[in-house]
């Protein structure tokens, strides 16, 4: 059975309070009314990877690196688009107070999968894996962290160790698109078949695309037939 997130956050028997400014939260987020509106909301966005696009995009429009080389991923969802106040929700769900953070994130994304008339469910949630080394310093792999209260309202199973990152990546950030892709190719390990149909991976962000791309494809060869993004946002640029 699939909750409204305001049920499923009901459940869980704490008043949702704003994480910005301390007002009474809204639809069952820890946020107010007002600080929800002020979030940078995807509205335009492309079909396929949801790259934002101009506000005078058709509805139905794709990026044109989709165009050109479609991603092996069917379709990402991302309710956000990179940026202010959302940039330090997600900084301070990764270095701070996690749990809080991640329920609000995690509610963002569910919401606005709810209402997506299209989406169909998936039959199982892959959060993207740390690699052991980072999961040390960090303590938790944020992908996780969103991905059960997910599984949860949609009652879906996570698999946590169905694919593991065998390669320590050095860090994405300032590499251009070519060079993430091949800083990421080869970095996931596929530890068993992939027994579900339709497979939703789950991450905070998608930068390029690269590494939900190269786990799409993993997860494509050990058998999964769709694999959909779950994203709580994603950046504007995809150089
Ligand atoms: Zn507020
Ligand atoms: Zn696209």
């Amino acid at each position: 059975m699939v909750y409204k997130w305001t049920e499923f956050a009901q459940q869980l028997a704490c008043p949702a309070v704003c994480i910005l400014c301390g007002a009474k939260g809204h639809d069952g987020l820890d946020l107010c009314r007002g600080c929800l509106g002020d979030l940078p909301f995807n509205h335009h966005a492309c079909q396929r990877c949801a790259l934002p696009l101009p506000d005078a995009a058709p509805e139905d429009a794709l990026c044109g690196q989709c165009q050109r080389q479609p991603p092996k991923f069917d379709r990402c969802y991302a309710p956000l688009r990179y940026g202010y106040p959302l940039d330090h929700l997600i900084s301070n769900f990764k270095f701070r107070d996690r749990l809080a953070q991640g329920h609000l994130l995690a509610g963002l994304l569910g919401n606005f999968l709810l209402q997506q008339q299209q989406c169909e469910l998936p039959e199982l949630i892959i959060p993207v894996p740390l690699h052991v080394s980072r999961l040390r310093v960090r303590g938790f792999n944020q992908a996780l962290e969103l991905a059960r209260p997910l599984g949860k309202c949609f009652d879906l199973p996570i698999d946590n160790h169905l694919v593991i990152r065998n390669r320590a990546t050095s860090s994405q950030m300032g590499l251009d698109k070519r060079a993430r892709g091949k800083n990421i190719r080869g970095a996931f390990e596929l530890k068993g078949k992939v027994l579900a149909r339709h497979v939703a991976i789950v991450d905070d962000v998608v930068t390029t695309g690269s590494t939900v791309n190269e786990l799409a494809a993993i997860l494509r060869r050990g058998g999964a037939e769709r694999v959909d993004v779950w994203a709580v946002a994603r950046r504007a640029d995809n150089r």
